[in-house]
């Protein structure tokens, strides 16, 4: 997605050959009119799909898929990283490792939300060594609902969580998709795998 990836070369900034920083957009500040593009995008891509809901991991994963639930037409369930006060222990539970904090939390969606027979996209915004999307994948699992695809606005083609999902079976649609952080600069693929 151009729109993305220019985005990401004006305003990102290369921390290491493993991590970038987006929080001028996607991770802190939000660009409203961006996400609405993202969403759109996934919304689009997915409009045949029959999907029923759409899943992701708070926070950062929320904003786009707002647009796209808008457009699809359906609820937006975000996964918890802590449990609330407030959850009961109606709950499906998954161990994530994080990548950027280097600790493994539980993961958490209320029973009510997510039941077989869903259909789901689950959408994030960075996809690395996969941990996250394995966690939602297990959860939608454990409902007995069925993955239709991953959206992924970020994905760093050049670490393993890409071909980890794919070799599952699984649809993988990236809107940018990372060659290489080397040197400070941000490098893409030329063309989306999965376009
Ligand atoms: P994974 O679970 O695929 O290893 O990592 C994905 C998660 O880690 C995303 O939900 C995102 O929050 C975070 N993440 C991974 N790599 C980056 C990165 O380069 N920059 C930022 N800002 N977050 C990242």
């Amino acid at each position: 997605m151009k729109l993305l990836q220019e985005k990401i070369v004006q305003e990102g900034k290369v921390l290491s050959e493993n991590v970038l920083k987006v929080d001028s957009f996607l991770n802190h500040q939000i660009d409203p009119v961006l996400m609405q593009a993202i969403g759109n995008e996934f919304a689009a891509r997915y409009k045949d799909a029959g999907i029923t809901k759409i899943l992701t991991i708070e926070s950062s994963g929320i904003a786009p898929s707002m647009f796209a639930g808008i457009i699809l037409g359906v609820p937006i369930v975000f996964a918890r990283k802590r449990k609330s006060l407030t959850l009961s222990d109606n709950l499906f539970t998954s161990k994530v490792h994080s990548f950027t904090k280097n600790e493994t939390n539980d993961i958490s969606v209320s029973k009510d939300f997510l039941v077989d027979g869903d259909t789901v996209l689950i959408i994030d915004d960075f996809l690395a060594n996969g941990q996250a999307v394995l966690g939602l994948l297990d959860i939608v699992e454990q409902a007995n609902a069925i993955t239709s695809g991953v959206g992924i606005v970020i994905e760093k083609g050049f670490q393993t969580g890409g071909s980890i999902i794919r070799e599952r079976g699984i649809r993988v649609d990236s809107l940018a998709n990372i060659k290489s952080l080397a040197n400070g600069k941000v490098e893409f693929f030329e063309e989306d795998p999965t376009a």
